[in-house]
């Protein structure tokens, strides 16, 4: 039956599926950036720390040279001042390579948290796109549900056991389908368009009368939708 059909569609959309495959690289890269941002801010912390590092020794050797070309002091004070900035200049040095080095980290981390937010921007885009294709054909299959469903209760509502007998009979020589909505001129049964001269029959029928499709010999079920 169609309606076995649809429910075995919903149930295997492969916009869903994918749209699940998607959720699940999505939870990951979200996974993997909250790693990658954690890392940057712990290693930008060791970057401010090197620069504060490297101030200090900067600034303690401004005062060393201040001092110096005050000219003030004993022989001796000098030297020792001399000395000390030369143990500064190589402090400093030191310093500067470390902080290069975190600061080529904080790089490195920044890009890849740049690369990921791009991917996940993109990721979300295409999620995006799917759950729409995905919703459409949800509805389009609700749809052709609801559609069945008034046509089932338009048979029996309508008519008495000799139409149902017929329905029964051409069910079982149409592949488990008895009946099919006309829709706009085409019979859903067999996926022809009526000619005209049909299409002129069904429009003059009566609404009680049983109408048939002329290629497939299903019943037709008229609708709003008919085109007649
Ligand atoms: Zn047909």
């Amino acid at each position: 039956m169609r309606l076995d059909q649809i429910e075995h569609a919903t149930s295997n959309l492969p916009q869903h599926r994918e749209v699940t495959a998607l959720e699940d690289e999505a939870r990951t890269l979200d996974t993997q950036l909250v790693n990658s941002r954690t890392a940057l801010s712990d290693v930008q912390r060791d970057v401010d720390k090197s620069e504060a590092d490297v101030q200090l020794v900067r600034d303690r050797a401004a005062r060393d040279r201040a001092r110096l070309d005050a000219g003030t002091g004993t022989a001796k004070d000098l030297q020792a001042i001399q000395h000390e900035l030369t143990s500064l200049a190589r402090r400093q040095s030191e310093l500067e390579d470390i902080e290069l080095e975190v600061m080529e980290r904080a790089e490195g981390l920044a890009a890849d948290v740049a690369r990921l937010e791009a991917a996940r921007a993109e990721l979300a885009v295409r999620v995006g796109e799917l759950e729409a294709l995905r919703d459409k054909a949800f509805a389009e299959l609700d749809a052709e549900v609801e559609q069945i469903g008034h046509s089932r209760a338009d048979i029996v509502a309508g008519v008495g056991d000799e139409l149902v007998r017929l329905y029964e009979k051409i069910r079982a020589s149409s592949g488990g389908i008895g009946a099919a909505v006309l829709r706009q001129r085409r019979c859903e049964g067999c996926r022809l368009e009526l000619n005209q001269v049909d299409i002129n029959r069904l429009t003059a029928a009566a609404p009680d009368e049983v109408l048939r499709c002329e290629e497939c010999r299903r019943i037709l079920v008229r609708t709003a939708d008919s085109g007649l």
